[in-house]
């Protein structure tokens, strides 16, 4: 988005053209005084969490934003067009498609739960025939729990596997099939908990190792407020916990993940500037 969509003051004209390489310093900073007073506080704090553009940092290259890796996939494609589709929360599908099994019967599963199997009142819906009774029984509207619960003839193997008193509580199939699979879960979660080899606690303990002989090791971290506003900090060790320097910086706005970046890259430049060249880098998370 241009900048002067965001402006709140009247902006020059010379700078309206402008790429974002003049609003850059020679030394690799942002020009604040040149548009840190057309955008708003909080956009600013975002531009800040932001490393200005580097010549020496090779040429631009295309980066998918909505990949972890920066590469385009299908998938992460599928998930940032749906995150706003509510309909896949069901956990029925989440159900169908971990189940493992012949994937025409997978395919099935999907259609009953779509309610588009070819049974007769759906036919009759569509034009198709004129007759929604069941030829199995004679005394109902084949529609798609009639022909997966309710009659006779898949109704004995129903009343196999679920109690007689439970059997009908279900309102419908989706129910039914959560219902079947959470009795499963948990028989098994009471077969966990009496296990206590699995349950055993194991104490470790963690703390900070110091490096090999004439290393030095930088540990950082990144912090992020519920605001939004991210520090950084992180101090170099010598072999002996010795040599100590530090940095503690305010960065902007930005993600959790950047702000552990934003450490690490403030922490290498400290150490490269007091000249260690042998390091062991450790981040928080
Ligand atoms: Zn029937």
């Amino acid at each position: 988005m241009p900048f002067y969509n965001l402006s709140i003051a009247p902006v020059p004209e010379d700078i309206v053209e402008g790429c974002i390489a003049d609003f850059v310093t020679s030394e690799g900073s942002w020009r604040w005084n040149l548009f840190g007073h057309h955008i708003p506080h909080n956009i600013l704090l975002m531009i800040a969490a932001v490393k200005p553009p580097d010549a020496h940092s090779g040429n631009d290259h295309f980066y998918w934003a909505h990949s972890p890796f920066g590469y385009f996939t299908a998938k992460s494609t599928y998930q940032q067009l749906s995150k706003n589709d509510l309909s896949h929360t069901n956990p029925c599908w989440k159900n169908l498609w971990k189940w493992k099994g012949p994937q025409r019967i997978k395919m099935f599963l999907w259609l009953a739960g779509q309610g588009k199997l070819k049974c007769n009142a759906e036919l009759v819906k569509r034009h198709i025939c004129t007759d929604a009774t069941c030829p199995q029984c004679d005394g109902g509207i084949e529609d798609a729990l009639h022909t997966l619960r309710d009659c006779f003839v898949v109704n004995r193997i129903w009343r196999e596997l679920i109690p007689s008193s439970d059997y009908g509580s279900a309102t419908n199939v989706n129910a039914m099939v959560i219902d079947v699979k959470s009795r499963a879960e948990e028989i098994h979660r009471v077969f966990d908990i009496f296990d206590i080899n699995k349950c055993k606690r194991v104490e470790k303990y963690f703390g900070w190792l110091p490096p090999v002989w004439l290393a030095y090791k930088l540990n950082t971290y990144g912090a992020c407020k519920a605001s939004g506003l991210a520090s950084v900090g992180g101090l170099t060790r010598d072999a002996h916990g010795g040599g100590i320097k530090g940095f503690d910086i305010n960065i902007g706005m930005c993600s959790i993940t950047k702000a552990e970046l934003w450490g690490m890259y403030h922490g290498l430049i400290l150490a490269w500037n007091k000249g260690i060249r042998l390091l062991i880098v450790e981040v928080d998370s």
